[in-house]
């Protein structure tokens, strides 16, 4: 990798710090950093990459220490290099995943900084481009690529009670279940990382309730193939909006053990109790929606579909794949669906921890340009933002549903790359006028006239 010591911006001691102008400055060494700087290397775009931690960070401390990939690595990877040691349908774990960016981004050469935090990003009012603080110093840079990730801020709803006997932590914060008190523990939310938690504690040997909102359930795999390669042929992947009333819709998938299918019926027979949405905290107690039922059965509804939809895909491209009729067999309604728990008190339930598996918020507060709706949402298309020269890469759906996954950053990237190479390619145009001026400039003759030679 580049060493960037040569061209650090911070100051030596006594000294007021330097100025460091750059085309492109990416701001995030995550996947979509490091994607970013291959799409802007390849075009010859002059760039540096700022990380306030190390290369994927995220993938190397921020995420449960038994954490897997929920794709298989022959899909959760950039095309130009496979995950070494590891046959192309396993499951990464966290650590290779980190160590597979950090390789990449050696491979490509990539001009990172590791270390370095932006603080700021203004708009220059005096000149073309932005100024951007940093923890080393300031630099002038023509475009700023913000990749700082698509889940930068751990959200826990409201309703979370002030209740100092419990330990309260957001998923983002769990590592293990030695790290809970004793003790049962309530888990808020169902999507993949809800779900999986859920079913670590339990196995670990803890009382769990999972809270089990809205959700879709895709087959790990069906007919021979794993899901996300359904996803990919069906088109799902490239869908460019959510659609409506799938908001608030988590999916339930995971690569743990090999990766299986979740099936919420199973995990209740494993001893994890099911309850509804969670409601409110009074007093002690907790409520929760009675909506079980009816999230279970329009999970069930969407795995459904998706098999309907690879039988006919079969059937149209007259596929050999194997016949699977047991992937539409259904386990029991199990007693905590039939019977929901709608109230429970937390401390006769033995709950000592609750965790929230409710997902994040941008946080965009250090970027100070005109690139953000009123709600403070990014205003974009594809990346390119509505303040020209300010670009996002890594936001979920950013160009489609794959646009926060490790292969579908990638793509992106290069689309908001090959912009700036367009933009820069304007930039440099000159007229004819222009064009002979500088001639003239450049010229021995103009050179001799000026009596320089
Ligand atoms: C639990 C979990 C499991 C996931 N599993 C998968 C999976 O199996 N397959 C898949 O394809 N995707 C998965 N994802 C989604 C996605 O791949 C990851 O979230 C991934 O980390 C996103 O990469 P990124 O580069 O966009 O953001 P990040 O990895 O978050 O990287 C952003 C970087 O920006 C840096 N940064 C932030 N602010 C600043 C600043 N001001 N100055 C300098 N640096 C800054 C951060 O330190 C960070 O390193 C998962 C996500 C989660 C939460």
């Amino acid at each position: 990798m580049s060493d960037f010591k040569q061209t650090a911006f911070s100051a030596p001691a006594g000294r007021a710090p330097t100025i460091l102008e750059i085309d492109t400055l990416v701001i995030g060494a995550g996947q979509a950093g490091v994607a970013m700087s291959e799409h802007l290397g390849k075009h010859g775009v002059p760039h540096l990459v700022l990380e306030k931690n190390r290369i994927a960070e995220a993938w190397r401390t921020g995420r449960w220490d038994s954490l897997v990939t929920n794709g298989p690595v022959w899909h959760d990877c950039f095309p130009s290099m496979d995950f070494p040691d590891l046959a192309p349908d396993a499951f990464a774990h966290k650590d290779q995943v980190a160590d597979y960016f950090e390789a990449y981004a050696k491979m490509i050469d990539a001009p990172i900084r590791t270390g370095v935090e932006v603080k700021k990003v203004v708009r220059n009012t005096d000149r073309p481009g932005f100024t951007v603080e940093t923890s080393e110093g300031v630099i002038c840079a023509t475009r700023v690529v913000a990749a700082t990730g698509p889940f930068q801020r751990p959200v826990v709803p409201a309703i979370a009670p002030q209740d100092e006997s419990l330990l309260q932590i957001h998923s983002a914060h769990y590592r293990n279940p030695q790290q809970l008190p004793d003790g049962a523990v309530l888990v808020v939310g169902a999507g993949s990382s809800g779900v999986q938690i859920a079913d670590e504690l339990n196995r670990a040997g803890r009382q769990v309730y999972l809270s089990v909102g809205a959700h879709d359930r895709p087959p790990r795999a069906y007919r021979g193939r794993d899901f996300v390669w359904w996803l990919g042929v069906l088109g799902l992947w490239d869908l460019e909006s959510v659609q409506p009333g799938k908001e608030h819709v988590t999916i339930a998938v995971s690569g743990a053990h090999g990766g299986r299918t979740i099936d919420f019926r199973e995990l209740a027979g494993q001893g994890i109790t099911l309850v509804g949405l969670t409601n409110s905290f009074m007093n002690g107690v907790v409520t929760f929606k009675n909506d079980l039922a009816e999230n279970l059965a329009r999970g069930d509804e969407n795995y459904l579909a998706l098999l309907d939809a690879a039988d006919a895909y079969i059937d149209r491209n007259g596929l050999d794949l194997p016949q699977e009729p047991q992937a539409r067999q259904r386990l029991a309604e199990p007693v905590c669906v039939r019977n929901p728990l709608l109230e429970l008190n937390l401390a006769d339930a033995g709950i000592t921890s609750i965790i929230w598996a409710t997902g994040y918020a941008a946080d965009f507060s250090w970027l100070h340009v005109d690139a953000f709706d009123a709600n403070g949402k990014p205003q974009h298309q594809r990346g390119v933002s509505s303040e020209p020269g300010v670009y996002f890469v890594g936001l979920p759906w950013l160009s489609r549903r794959g646009s926060t996954f490790i292969w579908g950053v990638w793509h992106d990237a290069r689309h908001i790359a090959d912009h700036i190479a367009i933009q820069r390619k304007y930039t440099a145009y000159r007229d004819a006028t222009q064009r002979g001026r500088e001639a003239i400039e450049t010229s021995p003759a103009k050179t001799s006239l000026t009596g320089v030679r």
